[in-house]
């Protein structure tokens, strides 16, 4: 695993961590060892940045030209940012009375029909709202005592998004996604899918149609021949 400077940043700080040196095109094709090592750098990146004053890592990986991949060999990016970015605002707000993580994930185990894997204090499931097809989230099971750079289930993270992505990749072939991590109150990585297309009701509205059931996304991808 290799971090470069990214040569367009579109942020003060931006950079680029070269998944493995063989010529994988996806998390889906990096072994565990791989993905290990990926969190170490994110890790080890992720405090070099806080040392400079930049408190929060933005952590994403793109895969696809329509998912804004400009390169097909497997990477992440970590944007450097000086303070959470809305996204994460908005969702610590919801937890200021009692953490909504916590109680979504305990209703998913209690309900089951979304939930895709689960292993080493970590599940994925199927988002309850999903904006599109297989949105899904990898989500630690009990609360978070911190930063998820500072966590011991990073790694393990990353192992259940590779597997998930195998698993959608079996099921609706190389697919262009995005993924990030939320390193808010109760951190998790959001993956979703780019099956179809954001239009004018998306866009404009906020109003996101999702034709696949995530009861539905979650049987499949957790019967998936992977
Ligand atoms: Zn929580
Ligand atoms: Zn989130």
């Amino acid at each position: 695993v290799r971090v470069v400077s990214n040569l367009y940043p579109a942020l003060d700080r931006q950079e680029v961590v070269v998944h493995s040196p063989r010529h994988a095109t996806s998390v889906a094709e990096l072994d565990v060892d791989d993905l290990h090592a990926v969190a170490e750098a994110w890790r080890l990146r992720a405090a070099a940045a806080r040392e400079e004053g930049f408190p929060y890592v933005h952590a994403l990986v793109n895969e696809g030209r329509e998912a804004g991949a400009s390169r097909s060999h497997s990477h992440s990016q970590l944007a450097w940012l000086r303070e959470r970015p809305p996204a994460v605002v908005a969702e610590d707000e919801l937890a200021a009375d009692g953490c909504r993580v916590c109680e979504l994930v305990a209703d998913e185990l209690r309900d089951g029909r979304r939930m895709v894997a689960e292993g080493g204090g970590l599940a994925a499931l199927a988002a309850y709202a999903g904006r599109l097809p297989y949105e899904l989230l990898v989500v630690p099971v009990g609360h978070p005592a911190g930063s998820a750079f500072r966590d011991d289930l990073l790694p393990g993270a990353l192992e259940l998004l590779g597997d998930a992505v195998r698993r959608l990749h079996a099921v609706e072939g190389a697919v262009p996604l995005n993924a990030w991590l939320h390193d808010g109150e109760h951190w998790h990585v959001e993956l979703v899918p780019r099956l179809t297309v954001l239009a004018g009701l998306e866009l404009g509205a906020g109003i996101y149609v999702n034709t696949l059931a995530p009861e539905e996304a979650a049987e499949r991808l957790r019967d998936a021949d992977r």
